[in-house]
This record gives structure tokens, sequence and C-alpha cells, in this order.
């Protein structure tokens, strides 16, 4: 993950934000996880925002909450986590982890 420049963090957030993403002015991508999510919502919003950092590469934060705008980039990164983590559970499945 350093190799990237991107550092996953823990956070007590609200319990209406479930993630948000922010690159600092050294380049670097922070995602910060909602520390009260389970472990696959924890994994679901973590895959979200790689997607925005990896496709978007954002200027600004992005916020991923319960009441998230509901547009295209969004469409794409929550579909690009739900495939991510399907195939995730399904490999736990299989192999018995
Ligand atoms: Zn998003």
């Amino acid at each position: 993950m350093r190799a990237y420049h991107i550092y996953p963090q823990f956070g007590d957030l609200e319990p209406d934000v479930a993630a948000f993403v922010y690159r600092s002015r050294k380049d670097r991508f922070y995602i910060i996880i909602n520390a009260r999510l389970n472990c696959e919502a924890r994994l679901k919003v973590f895959f979200h925002e790689i997607y925005h950092v990896l496709e978007h590469m954002p200027q600004q934060a992005y916020i991923l909450g319960m009441d998230m705008q509901r547009c295209e980039i969004e469409e794409e990164a929550e579909m690009f986590a739900k495939e991510v983590v399907a195939k995730y559970m399904e490999g736990r499945i299989n192999y018995g982890v």
C-alpha cells in the first residue's frame, strides 16, 4: 500500500459517514474508514475509496456517507467495491478461510 502512497486508517467518525479519502499536499492519499462499520462494510467502503484514488485521482476529498450523491463516479465506485467484496467473500467460502 505504501508504494502507492495510500494510507488506510480507521477513524471514530459520525455514524452517517462511512468513509472518506483526501489527498495531502505531498500527494499521499488517506482513506479514513469509520471504525463503527462491520468487517464486510469496512472492506466495501475501502475498495470504494480505492477506486476513487485510482480512477479519479481526487483533487478534493470524497466522502462516502449514507446520503451520498448519486452521481456517475459514485456509482462506478460502488460497482467496483461490490464486485471486489463479492469475489473476496466467494474466495473465503471456497478456501474455507
Ligand atoms: Zn465515493
